[in-house]
């Protein structure tokens, strides 16, 4: 009997904290693609960014916002490595834990745009395929990257970004329906992002 390989979505971000702009890149995604399974893969210490929330805070809020689609999973990986997280390492670890599986990478249009200063970059084609989604204020292109290695992807536009979500926690403003209820009731019970950051943002 001939099994296909199973086809994994890899959505990895600082996710601080997870918004709806995340899950619904995920969600087109895995459509299109016909993905058995999306692994959201929360940064542990990002490389470009500082002033970052506690990996088990963006850890959970992102369990919390995926809980009920079934095809979501959540991964440690990049959580429990020391140092800082380089998108290679989290490929090359996922990569370990399903040798058969065909990796997908999904990235926002922003992020695409900076994927030739990543760490290894001729090694990350080998691990995975690259989908690029669009996202408001970005234009949605390959960047000088080979089409055989990323591919593009329309998305529902939702300008909602992470930065955005804690300032708005900051200044007293509402986050429900930018990001899910659970995430929410998560940010108002461990009083995250009541202080207005001064640096990244
Ligand atoms: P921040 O504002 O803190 O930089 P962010 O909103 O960009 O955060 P990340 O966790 O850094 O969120 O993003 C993870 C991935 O999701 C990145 O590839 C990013 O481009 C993509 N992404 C984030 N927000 C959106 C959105 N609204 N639409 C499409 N893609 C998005």
């Amino acid at each position: 009997m001939v099994t296909s390989k199973r086809r994994i979505g890899v959505m990895g971000g600082t996710f601080d904290p997870i918004h709806h702009g995340h899950l619904v890149a995920a969600s087109e995604v895995a459509q299109s693609f016909g993905l058995d399974e999306v692994v959201f893969v929360p940064t542990g210490e990002p490389w470009q960014k500082s002033n970052v929330s506690p990996s088990e805070h963006r850890y959970l809020m992102t369990v919390i916002a995926t809980a009920s689609n079934p095809r979501f999973t959540v991964s440690r990986v990049d959580v429990d490595r020391e140092g800082p997280t380089y998108t290679v390492d989290t490929l090359r670890d996922l990569r370990k834990q399903m040798p058969d599986a065909e990796l997908y990478f999904i990235s926002g249009a922003d992020a695409v745009e900076q994927i030739l200063s990543w760490k290894d970059v001729d090694k990350l084609w080998e691990l995975a395929h690259f989908i690029a989604v669009s996202r408001p204020g970005h234009e949605l292109s390959l960047s000088g990257l080979s089409g055989e290695h990323v591919s593009l992807l329309e998305v529902p536009a939702l300008a909602i970004s992470s930065t955005d979500c804690r300032a708005r926690v900051a200044r007293g403003y509402p986050v429900w329906y930018l990001v899910p209820d659970g995430v929410v009731q998560y940010i108002a019970k461990h009083e995250l992002y009541t202080e207005e950051a001064t640096e990244d943002e």
